[in-house]
């Protein structure tokens, strides 16, 4: 018998992007091919690339400065190069810079990769090329409780500082069949909690609305049905979804967030407390509009966690508009920012229109003032669930001197930690909160 060919895949980025890797494998899997840890193992090394930040592209280049030197030892070995760095390079002047890259392809080209690689090599299995959307790739799950649903690629919103509409083009919105069939055969397989994913995930507009059932209460919004949709599928019994957009939170979908699936957490992205910044960031709404909307997502869920994504050092970004920022922070109590600071992108609106005019180290220290903040309030708030009980999907398990501790997110996405062996991991636990610190609470199963 031959011994299988291995592939190594590393994900740069977001969720949608870890999805995305989940498809490759699906693919790598069909030839089979066998996934191995080490890159010094594998025949083919898949990098699925993220261009939110320089750093991220930077990255990119490292590891494939690399990988020429692992070519000299292995000279069959394919190096292939995915995701929103080729998505948004047109013109590879960034694809013809790297060395050693075999295939340089934006994510929607993932389909071809087998034929590619039997063309490269010929001892690969030859396959079919593939012409379907990359999209109805059934993602191969790491862990089969928990699963990443991708409702759509692309935006059309082009938030000026944003290289999403360019890296991976205009949204595009898959069939609500697909969606529900993916869903039912995750269930099926025994996934309990599905995270949905989109670049607006509250845009989702249907293709084919005449799947969704006569009897959903939801009118309007076609996302606030889709959550519906999910919640009437038996085995599932956790949904999450990000990341959604302000302007689009429609009193249906702050409604249908009630649903009794439904995770106590949302993240909702406001970028800046400042409405100068916010206009030059094309967010197209007001700072006002953000805090009325936070305030009707608290009036209708008391126990809503909140996370939120800065960007501090925007072009133009003074101090005082800074200070809008932190007083938005503190009137919306947030749980958690992912807090950025700002790196010009090629290619993005802000970078035709604006100055990239803030010190690297006044951004530095905006980045730590909300960072401190952050962690002073989540800690406060933390507290709260001292003595109470919340649910825990118990993600892994841990072996240290201290004994086996088992590790999961509640429902308020609040990582939490318990003892226990790893037979629990892939259940919800109801656990009794004993302690709680900045990132952790800690408690026992009841
Ligand atoms: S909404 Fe704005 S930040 Fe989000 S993906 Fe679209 S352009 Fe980028």
């Amino acid at each position: 018998m031959s011994i299988p060919y291995k592939y190594h895949i590393i994900t740069f980025g977001c969720q949608m992007n870890k999805n995305d890797s989940e498809r490759v494998e699906s693919l790598f899997r069909g030839m089979g091919m066998e996934s191995t840890e080490k890159e010094t193992d594998a025949d083919v090394i898949l990098l699925n690339s993220c261009s939110v930040r320089e750093s991220a592209e930077a990255r990119i280049f490292g590891f494939t400065k690399n990988y020429v030197e692992l070519k000299k030892q292995n000279p069959n070995l394919v190096v292939c190069v995915t995701g929103c760095m080729p998505g948004r390079d047109k013109g590879k002047s960034m694809g013809d810079k790297l060395q050693g890259v075999d295939l340089y392809f934006p994510t929607k080209d993932m389909v071809h990769l087998p034929k590619w690689l039997y063309e490269i090599n010929p001892n690969f299995r030859n396959m079919e090329d593939l012409q379907e959307d990359y999209l109805s790739l059934r993602p191969t799950l790491k862990k089969h409780t928990q699963a990443f649903v991708t409702l759509q690629t692309g935006c059309n919103h082009f938030c000026s500082y944003c290289v999403v509409p360019f890296a991976r083009g205009l949204e595009v919105n898959r069939s609500l069949k697909e969606i529900l069939e993916e869903c039912n055969a995750l269930a099926e397989n025994g996934c309990i909690e599905i995270t949905l994913l989109g670049q607006i995930v509250n845009h989702y507009i249907a293709p084919d609305p005449q799947y969704f059932s006569l009897h959903n209460p939801y009118r309007k919004s076609d996302f606030a049905k889709l959550l519906w949709e999910v919640n009437q599928i038996h085995g599932i019994e956790r949904i999450h979804f990000t990341a959604p957009h302000p302007i689009f939170m429609s009193e249906e979908v702050i409604d249908a967030m009630a649903l009794p699936k439904h995770l106590q957490f949302l993240h909702l992205p406001v970028q800046s407390g400042n409405d100068e910044m916010l206009r030059k960031m094309n967010r197209r709404h007001d700072r006002q509009f953000y805090l009325n909307l936070v305030k009707r997502i608290g009036e209708k869920h008391k126990n809503m966690a909140l996370g939120t994504d800065i960007i501090v050092g925007f072009c133009g970004e003074t101090d005082a508009m800074f200070e809008d920022t932190v007083d938005l922070y503190k009137e919306c109590q947030f749980d958690i920012s992912y807090t950025a600071q700002y790196s010009e992108r090629s290619g993005t609106l802000a970078v035709k229109a604006f100055k990239d005019d803030v010190d690297k180290s006044e951004k530095k220290r905006r980045w730590w003032v909300l960072q401190k903040l952050m962690e002073d309030i989540v800690y406060q708030k933390n507290q709260k669930y001292i003595g109470q009980t919340v649910s825990v999907m118990l993600e892994n398990a841990t072996k240290t001197a201290t004994g086996e501790w088992l590790t999961g997110n509640s429902e308020h996405m609040k990582r939490v930690r318990i003892q226990g062996d790893d037979s629990k991991v892939g259940t919800i636990q109801k656990v009794k909160i004993e302690k709680a610190d900045k990132w952790m609470l800690w408690g026992h199963i009841l």
